[in-house]
């Protein structure tokens, strides 16, 4: 109960931040937010300075397509060596008193695949789930309800990456304590690539199409377990994608 009672106390903090009512959904917000000339400034001077924490007034002015577009210049400024600097503690007192993330991210737990790192994000810019071969269960799906239809992030980005170990487990369906269960989940990907040869996680070309289709699958089952999410996508007040992280070159390629 006291729990629950903590969960109370937070939540109206928690939809102060980023709450709206039913005859002022997101994506006419977001429109109008757009026309304001004050908003429309605010989005400038973000643009210009990447290393601003975001504002409700900036998070409503995002769109799905904007916010893949920073993510994707994100990713851009990581490969090429080119992050933006930041000052993470001045960030941390900005965002201290609420959160308006951009973003949700379902990645894999591997040490490569960092979201914030990748997508040179900062504080308070984005949420992340991480669990090995980045599918999802009820508690991923719950979380990512929370984060596009209660805090606002405007995209769920699936990102998948090279060489994961998960999927090669999957692959030569390996057994080991809860693993198995896990890899379990990743078996669809892996029936569902043709490849006549050497179905193993020593064949590096199959290993990459079944994480492919993971990333898809994972897509779909989104859209299909969760009719909050496909609701807000169908709506266009959301975008579900899926991409690829290459480990060795740091790349994101976007389906
Ligand atoms: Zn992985």
């Amino acid at each position: 109960m006291k729990r629950i009672a903590a969960l109370v106390a937070v939540l109206p903090i928690v939809f102060a931040g980023a709450a709206w009512s039913k005859d002022d959904p997101p994506k006419d917000a977001a429109k109008a937010a757009a026309k304001d000339p004050v908003v429309a400034a605010r989005m400038a001077a973000a643009a210009a300075k990447p290393d601003s924490t975001k504002n409700k007034d900036l998070q409503s002015a995002i769109t799905p397509d904007a916010a893949i577009k920073a993510l994707k210049e994100g990713n851009t400024r990581f490969t090429g060596g080119k992050m933006v600097k930041r000052d993470l503690m001045k960030q941390v007192k900005e965002t201290g008193k609420g959160q308006y993330p951009f973003a949700s991210v379902v990645s894999c737990i591997d040490s490569r695949s960092g979201p914030e790192m990748v997508f040179d994000q900062g504080i308070g810019d984005m949420f992340v789930a991480r669990v090995a071969g980045n599918i999802v269960n009820e508690d991923i799906l719950g979380s990512l309800e929370f984060a596009s239809k209660v805090a606002g992030s405007k995209v769920i980005v699936v990102l998948g990456h090279t060489s994961c170990g998960a999927i090669k487990g999957a692959c030569d369906d390996v057994k080991m304590g809860n693993l198995t269960a896990l890899l379990a989940k990743m078996k669809p990907a892996v029936a569902s690539v043709k490849e006549t040869g050497d179905r193993s996680s020593k064949n590096y070309a199959f290993v990459e199409k079944v994480a492919e289709a993971n990333v898809q699958d994972t897509v779909a089952a989104i859209k299909a377990k969760s009719p909050v999410l496909k609701e807000m996508a169908d709506k266009g007040e959301i975008k579900i994608v899926g991409a690829m992280l290459d480990v060795t070159t740091g790349k994101v390629l976007w389906y």
